[in-house]
């Protein structure tokens, strides 16, 4: 697929998502929010679904919940523009409420055509929810700041899924927020190791197999490679540890585009402990 090719599929999918009825998130929302971001990125966050702020605006991640999200991101030298933000569910649940099982079945086919398109290497979860869609069974609780593959089902044909506590949760509770910038510290390490799986399994795809012998061994055996663990954890961390140096954002760039210059948007400085 060409970028103008993928930027045309995700208009394609936006405008199908403003217009949409299929539940009954549409009768209350005020815009539908489809997703925004570089559609040659290598890395998907999903959140849960738009907010007041989100729901007025159109976009995703634009309130307090954003904000933080883009210190999270500025944390390890990455701008949300860099990355591609969407939701389980496009409209607003009324009163923020939890979205429900039928509405993310009806809005699933969304998330999982912008994933064809997208193709991510690492898909960031943000929150329980969209959690729940790439770590069936997990809690966040547990899983927050840890890797997997995910299932090739979900869209995202070979990737791998980091889990985070939703930034709003961060805003509530101090102590999840300083978990979070631990937890996000990971990611790039994450989208160095997907790369790896990534180069593997096309290679093992691409290796000319002798007649009566299975080619997709290989390529099933680097899927199913164990990714390695996120560098740090708080519990890693904190106290006998030092507390982790960002990582240097140069090697895992999640956009296509070039860097951002020193001069452009700095990181903030963080105090993690
Ligand atoms: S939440 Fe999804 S399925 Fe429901 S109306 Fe909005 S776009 Fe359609």
């Amino acid at each position: 697929m060409t970028d103008v090719e993928r930027q045309q599929a995700l208009e394609a999918i936006a405008a199908e998502v403003l217009a949409c009825t299929r539940c009954r998130l549409h009768e209350t929302r005020t815009k539908a929010v489809p997703g925004e971001g570089d559609p040659e990125t290598e890395v998907v966050l999903v959140g849960e679904g738009p907010g007041f702020n989100e729901d007025r605006g159109g976009r995703p991640f634009i309130g307090r919940a954003g904000d933080l999200l883009v210190k999270l991101l500025a944390s390890i030298g990455w701008r949300r523009e860099e990355v591609f933000i969407t939701n389980i569910v496009k409209c607003r649940p009324p009163d923020n409420r939890d979205p429900q099982p039928d509405e993310i079945a009806a809005c699933a086919p969304y998330l999982r055509r912008q994933l064809e398109v997208l193709d991510p290497a690492v898909i960031v979860t943000l929150g329980r929810h969209s959690m729940a869609r790439f770590m069936p069974g997990a809690r966040v609780s547990q899983a927050h700041g840890t890797v997997r593959p995910v299932d090739p089902e979900t869209g995202a044909r070979d990737a791998l899924v980091f889990a985070m506590y939703h930034p709003a949760a961060g805003l509530r509770t101090p102590a999840i927020e300083v978990e979070s910038y631990a937890d996000i510290a990971g990611v790039p390490a994450a989208l160095i190791d997907a790369r790896r799986r990534r180069e593997a399994v096309r290679a093992a795809a691409s290796t000319a197999v002798p007649e009566g012998v299975d080619a997709s061994a290989a390529i099933v055996e680097a899927l199913s490679a164990k990714p390695k663990p996120a560098p740090w954890t708080l519990a890693e961390t904190a106290g006998s540890h030092p507390s982790p140096a960002p990582p240097s954002p140069a090697p895992a760039s999640p956009a296509a585009t070039a860097a951002p210059s020193a001069g452009d948007d700095p990181a903030p400085q963080l105090t993690l402990f």
